[in-house]
C-alpha cells in the first residue's frame, strides 16, 4: 500500500533544512548532476564541492571530457578517492557522445546502459535532472527506511528489487513530487538519521519513527567497522598514482619504487593499477593512460 504522508513531511523539512549544494542549484545541467552523484559515491560532500566546481568549469559537457585525454581526467580528479572512477566518467562521457550525440539521455534505460553508471546513479539522475519518479536508493535512504518503516537500527545487506520496492511505496504519484521526495529523504539520512548519532529530537518524524518509538534498540548485529587506509594497498596504489599524476610523463621505475618501501606490496598496487588501466608502461617507464590509437 502507497503511503506518501512521510515524504510529504520530509519534503517540507528539506525546503527548510538542506544544504545549499551547488549541483541542486536550478539551471544545472544533467551532465553536472551525473558528475556530482559520481564524486559524491564514495568521498565526502565537502572535497567534492571544489572538485565538482573544477570539473565542470573545464568539462562542462561530456562532448568537453569526451575530447580530453584519459590521462587528464584521472590528473583532475586528484586526491577524492577510488580514481577508476575518473575513468568511468572518461567513458560515460564518450558514449553519451557516441549515443545520444552529446546530450545525457533521459530515459532510464539508456542511463543504466552507460559505462559505469549503476542502478542508484542511473535513477538519481533521473530523478533529480529530469524530475521523474523513480526510488533513489542510497546507503542514507536504507537505513532511514530500516528505522522508520521497519523499526531496526540499520538496513540489512544490500538487496536492489527489494530495496527499490520498500522506497517506491513511500513515494508520491507525481513525478516533481517524487523527485523532491527521493532528495528529501537522501538528506535526512545525511544529516539528521545518521549511522552512528541519529538526531531524532531534531527530525521530522519523530513521531513516526517505529525505531524512535520503540526505544532505539540497538543492533543485534556488529555494526559495519570504519576501513583502515594507512598501510592498504589502496594507499600504496594512491601514492603510485600521485607519482604519475603530476610528473609532465613517463617516469622510470626507480621514481615509484621511492614511494613505498615494501616491495612485494608495492609490486601489487603497481599491477593493480596497470590491470585497472590507470597507468600504463611503455619501455619499461610509467604513465597515466592515453587514449587508445
Ligand atoms: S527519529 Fe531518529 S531514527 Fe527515526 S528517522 Fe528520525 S533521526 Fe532517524
Amino acid at each position: 500500500m502507497r503511503d506518501s504522508s512521510l515524504a510529504e513531511t520530509v519534503t517540507r523539512w528539506y525546503h527548510e533544512h538542506a544544504r545549499d549544494l551547488p549541483w541542486r542549484a536550478t539551471g544545472v545541467s544533467a551532465w553536472g548532476v551525473l558528475v556530482s552523484e559520481v564524486m559524491l559515491q564514495q568521498t565526502q560532500v565537502s572535497r567534492v564541492e571544489p572538485a565538482w566546481h573544477q570539473w565542470m568549469a573545464r568539462w562542462p559537457t561530456p562532448t568537453a571530457l569526451a575530447a580530453a585525454e584519459p590521462a587528464e581526467a584521472i590528473r583532475a580528479w586528484g586526491r577524492l578517492g577510488y580514481p577508476r572512477r575518473a575513468l568511468r566518467l572518461h567513458a560515460c562521457a564518450q558514449a553519451i557522445v557516441e549515443r545520444h550525440d552529446g546530450s545525457v539521455p533521459d530515459r532510464l534505460e539508456d542511463l543504466l546502459a552507460l559505462p559505469g553508471v549503476g542502478t542508484y546513479t542511473a535513477r538519481a539522475v533521473a530523478a533529480f535532472a529530469f524530475r521523474q519518479r523513480h526510488p533513489v536508493v542510497d546507503t542514507n535512504v536504507r537505513r532511514v527506511v530500516a528505522r522508520v518503516v521497519d523499526g531496526t537500527a540499520d538496513s540489512g545487506p544490500s538487496t536492489t528489487a527489494a530495496d527499490l520496492a520498500a522506497v517506491e511505496v513511500l513515494l508520491p504519484d507525481e513525478p516533481e513530487a517524487a523527485a523532491r521526495a527521493s532528495v528529501a529523504f537522501m538528506e535526512l539520512g545525511a544529516v539528521r538519521c545518521t549511522a552512528r548519532a541519529p538526531r531524532c529530537a531534531d527530525c521530522p518524524l519523530w513521531t513516526a519513527c517505529a525505531w524512535r518509538r520503540a526505544g532505539a534498540p540497538a543492533l543485534s548485529r556488529p555494526s559495519r567497522r570504519t576501513q583502515r587506509y594507512a598501510g592498504t594497498d589502496r594507499q600504496v596504489r594512491g601514492l603510485l598514482l600521485a607519482v604519475l599524476r603530476e610528473a609532465p610523463g613517463p617516469v622510470p621505475r626507480s621514481r615509484l619504487d621511492a614511494v613505498w618501501g615494501d616491495a612485494a606490496q608495492r609490486n601489487r598496487a603497481l599491477a593493480g593499477l596497470l590491470e585497472d588501466g590507470l597507468a600504463c608502461e611503455v619501455h619499461g617507464r610509467y604513465k597515466l593512460p592515453s587514449r587508445p590509437l
